[in-house]
Parts: C-alpha cells; sequence; structure tokens
C-alpha cells in the first residue's frame, strides 16, 4: 500500500512513521511513504505558501496553488507507479472524470506553469480537517482496501476553499478538537490502517480480534509473572482450556465494554446470557476495584 502525505513539516510524519511496525513494513516493501512538501510549490520569492484570509480575521491561510501544484505531482508520482505495476493500465479510475474538475481560477494562478486541469487517478485524497467525519476502525477498514491513499495537512487556520473543492475526495476528523496541524492525525490514520494490511503483524490474527471488533473492548490481557503485586493471573487464562479461556474473553470484553463504552453495545450483538452480564453493575464495579 502506498501513502502520500502533502504536508509543510515532511521530516515529522517520516521520523514518525518510519519507526517500530509501519517502519519495519516499509523496509519490508509492504508499505510506502512519501511526504511531499506543499513549500516545495511556492510560487513566490520568499518561499511561503499562507496568506491573510480574505474578510479579515486571525490567523493566516494556505494558499491554494502551492496546494494544487503538489497534488498534481503526487497524482504525476502515482500514475509513474501504475504504469510500472499495470503497463497495460488496467487499474480503473474511480473519481470524477478530469474534464469536471475546474481550472485554479484567477489570472495569477492560471499564468502560473503547470496550471490546468489535474490529471485524476481516482485516488482518495483524505483532507484531515476537525470538520470532518470521525475516524473508525470501520473506516480504517475501508481505506486498507485501497492501493493508495492521498493525506492532505493544513496548518495555520487551515487551506483556501477552493482548492479542497477541486481535489479532496474525503474530510476526516481524529475527533472534537483542534490540533495545530494535519500532521499527527495523518500519523494516526496511516498508522491504524497500516495495521490491517496483510503483512503488516507479525501475527495477522491480532489485526482481528481488537477493541472495536464486533462493538466490543478488548479483553484484559496478562503476561508473566503470574503473580505481581499480589495480584494472581486470572486461573482459567492458566488452565490451557481452549474454549473456556475464549468464553471467559468474551465475557471480560462485554463487561469491560459494559463499564467503560456503554454507547458501543448498543450496536454488538450479544447473547440474552451477554445482555445479562453487561447489566450487572456490581460484577463490573467489582472487576475494576
Ligand atoms: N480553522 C480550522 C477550523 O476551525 O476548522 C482549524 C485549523 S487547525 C488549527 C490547522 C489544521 O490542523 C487543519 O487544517 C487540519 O489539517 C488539522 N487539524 C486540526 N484539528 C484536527 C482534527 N481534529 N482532525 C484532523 N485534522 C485536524
Amino acid at each position: 500500500m502506498h501513502f502520500y502525505i502533502m504536508t509543510l513539516f515532511p521530516e515529522m510524519v517520516m521520523q514518525g512513521l518510519h519507526t517500530s511496525i509501519t517502519g519495519r513494513a516499509i523496509q519490508k516493501g509492504i508499505l510506502s511513504v512519501e511526504a511531499v512538501n506543499i513549500r516545495d510549490y511556492a510560487f513566490n520569492r520568499h518561499n511561503s505558501v499562507d496568506d491573510y484570509p480574505y474578510g479579515g480575521g486571525a490567523g493566516m491561510l494556505m494558499q491554494a496553488e502551492p496546494v494544487y501544484q503538489a497534488y498534481q505531482a503526487v497524482e504525476e508520482k502515482i500514475c509513474a507507479l501504475r504504469r510500472r505495476t499495470f503497463p497495460e493500465g488496467i487499474k480503473p479510475s474511480t473519481a470524477k472524470p478530469a474534464e469536471e474538475y475546474e481550472t485554479a481560477g484567477d489570472e495569477q494562478s492560471e499564468n502560473l506553469p503547470g496550471a490546468g486541469k489535474v490529471q485524476d487517478t481516482g485516488t482518495r485524497v483524505i483532507y484531515l480537517s476537525p470538520q470532518g467525519k470521525t475516524f473508525s476502525q470501520g473506516m480504517a477498514e475501508e481505506l486498507a482496501k485501497e492501493d493508495e491513499l492521498v493525506f492532505l495537512c493544513g496548518h495555520y487556520e487551515g487551506i483556501d476553499e477552493r482548492v479542497l473543492e477541486e481535489i479532496v475526495t474525503d474530510y476526516v476528523s481524529i475527533g472534537d478538537y483542534v490540533v495545530t496541524g494535519g500532521e499527527l492525525p495523518a500519523m494516526i490514520m496511516v498508522d491504524a490502517i497500516s495495521r490491517l494490511v496483510p503483512g503488516v503483524l507479525h501475527n495477522d490474527v491480532s489485526a482481528q480480534f481488537e477493541s472495536f471488533q464486533d462493538h466490543l473492548l478488548e479483553y484484559p490481557q496478562y503476561s508473566r509473572p503470574e503473580i505481581w503485586h499480589g495480584k494472581r493471573v486470572p486461573e482459567v487464562l492458566l488452565s490451557g482450556h481452549h474454549a473456556n479461556v475464549e468464553k471467559w474473553r468474551r465475557e471480560q470484553s462485554v463487561i469491560r465494554t459494559a463499564k467503560l463504552r456503554p454507547d458501543l453495545l448498543e450496536k454488538a450483538e450479544l447473547t440474552e446470557h451477554e445482555r445479562e452480564l453487561a447489566q450487572l453493575k456490581e460484577n463490573v464495579e467489582k472487576y475494576y476495584k
């Protein structure tokens, strides 16, 4: 899977994602992550990519043209990669045809080298924004099916609306709060999506039974020693009885979800016994003492 991250801080995302599990997957060639520096597409002497917002107000806004040019460069990279991977051009485009895109607009941008219609590859372009749809495990699963994804990181007060209208297919938020830039949100998304790509985790099972699968949180886990600070590992986990272990884990998932995220249980498919467990408040409180 190929990730392209359009950003003003390429070193931040590259350093973060070339570490640990994603770093190893990149080394193995299962993933690739390329940061495209929007500042490389600045079109003025000062290399600046931001300007004051029309109508006044605090802060600066990232201008449309450098973002647009950076996007075109990404599309060219994707086309080149596809030509190498699919010499017959088999991968069809899923987004709107290029002729439906409008040019960058004002006189200044029309005169810039390379300005014009984008070359559409059908790749999803995700703008990280607090105004977007909230990122979830379900969304990560859906996005993990793509061959490549493009992320657009805003900074300052955000990005000129006109370029967003032209290139963005998805607006995604990591939660109802505002951070300074789209880099950390993009890294969170790349990380969560990557671990669902086959081969990224050592053991693919660990991507299957985790929190939010089946609308439940994961059960508690223990490792050696058997007794720590006087606390024993639950007996069933030492029994070697696989079916009992599975039963215990499922019940603990239900109890834990009831305690920490009761909202999730609304969509969970529970047996009668599990519904009762979820309602036994005393049990839940005792468990978490
Ligand atoms: N003025 C914008 C607003 O009120 O919607 C917020 C701009 S924020 C300071 C700068 C950038 O950080 C945004 O363009 C976006 O890329 C990123 N960002 C901030 N909070 C985010 C969130 N919760 N999820 C995803 N991206 C976020």
